[in-house]
């Protein structure tokens, strides 16, 4: 009987230290009404101030990760690192909540999984995780962030169509370019346009004539939003900087560019049907929202450390065409 009061009492006790509470700092708020708005409209009532949540930024830094989510008897709670909320961007932040709202809310574990494109699946994507796995990054960006809001309340959801779109680089024939500009063995390139260029081809084709470390970016943008590529020490990243996102990696990761020494690399861009299409060696790589607005700067080049410019860079050839239908 004794051992029953001591448990009893315990369970007791339990549960006085966690009652539910609801304590959300109030800068995560948006947030949370966004997720429960979300969840609704994937035909689900959640109301956290009921069900309690406790949702607070933290100085210390948490290896790798930027929150976590603890668990327990009548318990949930998310520690977010303050760092990382504080230099992140909407996206980001968006993001980074309703992933770590995915594990304490929904009860998501990681789900690595992938298309057959080599594309994460879910957002809900995490340890544990490969070196190039960890490198790989989510294309979380324009039309692709619905699904991966509303895989985040229904994981069964069927593959959404850009998950096997593909484009043949011959789809635009040389009779709908228009060369507003060429240029032949350079070692950078940089271009400004003053007139309006609504859709566009960019195309390069370049390599090293010796392999060093460097930062090599191919840029596009207009006045509203800025594209580049970047590549270098064997990875390569799509880098979208707009109103709401800084420097946000919507694709990309090891080894899709061979930069072996004078191993030809050829790169086309093109902005067609409202979308941004980037092709590597002729071969379809991956398809994103069109840059809003018209093209204003193109520029290709490589650097050393400390901002050095790279000569090794070898453009055998640069140019960009006006497309017409
Ligand atoms: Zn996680």
């Amino acid at each position: 009987m004794k051992y029953i009061i001591t448990i009893l009492t315990l369970v007791l006790i339990g549960i006085s230290c966690t009652e539910i509470e609801y304590n959300v700092d109030p800068i995560f708020e948006p947030y949370v009404e966004d997720f429960t708005e979300e969840a609704r409209k994937n035909g689900l009532d959640i109301d956290l101030r009921e069900e309690g949540i406790t949702i607070e930024l933290s100085d210390v830094a948490q290896v790798d990760v930027s929150g976590r989510c603890f668990t327990g008897l009548n318990q949930r709670r998310i520690v977010i690192n303050k760092a990382a909320w504080l230099g992140g961007f909407e996206d980001f932040k968006r993001r980074l909540m309703f992933h770590e709202l995915g594990h304490c809310v929904l009860g998501r574990g990681h789900r690595n999984e992938k298309f057959s494109n080599g594309i994460w699946k879910s957002s809900m994507h995490g340890s544990p995780l490969t070196e190039e796995e960890l490198r790989t990054a989510i294309p979380y960006y324009g039309f692709r962030k619905a699904y991966y809001d509303a895989e985040l309340f229904d994981e069964t959801i069927p593959d959404p169509d850009w998950a096997n779109a593909t484009f043949d680089i011959n789809e635009v024939d040389e009779q709908q370019k228009e060369m507003i500009v060429e240029e032949q063995e350079i070692n950078r390139f940089s271009k400004v346009f003053s007139q309006d260029i609504e859709d566009y081809e960019i195309h390069t084709s370049f390599f090293f004539e010796h392999e060093l470390p460097n930062l090599t970016a191919l840029l596009w943008e207009s006045d509203m939003a800025k594209y580049q590529l970047r590549m270098g020490n064997g990875l390569y990243y799509l880098v979208v900087s707009d109103d709401e996102n800084t420097e946000w990696s919507i694709f990309g990761g090891i080894n899709a560019v061979n930069f072996s020494n004078a191993s030809k690399v050829s790169l086309t861009i093109r902005r067609q049907d409202d979308l941004e299409k980037l092709f590597i060696n002729d071969k379809f790589i991956f398809h994103f929202d069109a840059l809003p607005g018209s093209l204003k700067t193109v520029r290709f080049d490589s650097t050393l450390g400390n901002n050095r410019f790279n000569e090794n860079l070898h453009i055998e050839e640069f140019s960009i065409s006006r497309l017409t239908r």
